[in-house]
């Protein structure tokens, strides 16, 4: 078998399993330990838990891999040289409902095969992860995703999403958490593909997005937080557009897949001024979905998003995801929007 084929039903296995993880742990989000990072951005269990099963199922199928992830290990390293044990220990019950002989120095080894040397560039391709994209939504009990892709030379060829809590039905509201959830994977050049993310028995479907009714309004779809993304400016570019309907709001990538999958027309991450640099974590597996699903996906200034840089997209600034034809008219509505405090 080539590697492509054996990369995408490990990429596809490593997702499922994890959101399994990270569903049970958001049941019972009361009880689950949590930290803050530096950047003060949260961290619980199953951000490192997702991010442990992920990499064992990986390995386990494909040897060793070469990752660009979020979390790392550090943190639950030093509490417990600090004699704190208990957030690391939450981390190796969690992960061992999937990996069951896991150890603690196994689960820690394994958050940090994604750690590291993340301006190294391979040629030969390498995976990026964010094990719970969208941490904030799942600790509303909301909408997140789990976030897998594989890169070659700058660009994603393989993007898996895992979305717990998304429904396949367009009538579900986003923030009524959906039983199955979704699945999304795709291949570049080969199409998009949906299941649920609970059940691997089912036949992936070939997702075709239908046609725009141009009699119908355009539907915005952005994130949550207003420190991602200028929600004015956004409402600006929606306004030059002739377009007044409400935003769809969800946490994580998941909004890759709701342009993707043709329940919005337009996903826009219009930077605030405040100089963030994206992380490719937070984009690759979303683009190549959304690309398959036959979008266009630049930044503010048209441009392709470059993923070979390392875990920043250095040379780009904000998102701008939409069908062909839109893509365009949106660039267009945007004008001095996009550069005013980029
Ligand atoms: P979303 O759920 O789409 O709002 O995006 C969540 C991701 O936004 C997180 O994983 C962070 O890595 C990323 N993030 C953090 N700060 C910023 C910022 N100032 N601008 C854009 N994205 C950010
Ligand atoms: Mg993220």
């Amino acid at each position: 078998m080539s590697d492509k084929p054996r990369r995408i039903d490990a990429a596809c296995e490593a997702v499922r399993q994890a959101c399994r993880v990270c569903r049970d742990l958001q049941s019972r989000l009361e009880s689950l330990g949590s930290m803050r990072k530096d950047d003060r951005s949260p961290v619980t269990v199953a951000d490192f838990a997702a991010q442990a099963v992920v990499v064992h199922v990986l390995t386990e199928a494909l040897g060793p891999i070469l990752l660009i992830a979020e979390e790392d290990a550090f943190a639950l390293r030093q509490q417990i040289a600090d004699g704190d044990r208990s957030l690391a220990v939450s981390v190796l019950e969690a992960v061992r409902t999937a990996w069951v002989d896991a150890t603690m120095d196994m689960v820690l080894d394994a958050i940090d095969v994604g750690a590291g040397n993340h301006e190294q560039r391979d040629s030969a391709g390498h995976w990026t992860l964010d094990p719970i994209d969208g941490t904030k939504g799942f600790l509303r009990g909301q909408q997140y995703a789990i976030s897998l892709a594989w890169i070659e030379e700058g660009a994603p060829l393989i993007g898996v999403l895992g979305c717990p809590n998304l429904s396949s039905d367009f009538n579900r509201p986003f923030d009524d958490p959906d039983p199955h959830g979704t699945l999304y994977f795709a291949v570049a050049g080969e199409g998009l593909y949906e299941l649920p993310a609970d059940d691997v028995n089912v036949e992936p479907i070939h997702i075709r997005r239908l046609e725009k009714d141009p009699n119908e309004p355009l539907r915005l779809c952005e994130s949550v937080d207003g420190s991602h993304t200028s929600h004015s400016r956004a409402e600006r570019v929606m306004q030059q557009l002739g377009a007044s309907v409400e935003p769809a709001r969800l946490d994580g990538q998941g909004k890759y897949a709701v342009v993707g999958r043709g329940q919005a027309d337009i996903y826009l991450r219009l930077p605030r001024g405040d100089g963030y640099i994206e992380r490719i974590w937070d984009h690759a597996a979303g683009a190549v979905v959304a690309q398959e699903g036959g979008c266009a996906v630049t930044d503010v200034y048209g441009k392709p998003l470059d993923f070979g840089l390392g875990s920043r997209l250095e040379k780009n600034r904000g998102v701008v995801v939409a069908t062909p034809e839109l893509h365009g008219r949106v660039l267009a509505a945007m004008g001095d929007l996009a550069t005013e405090t980029v």
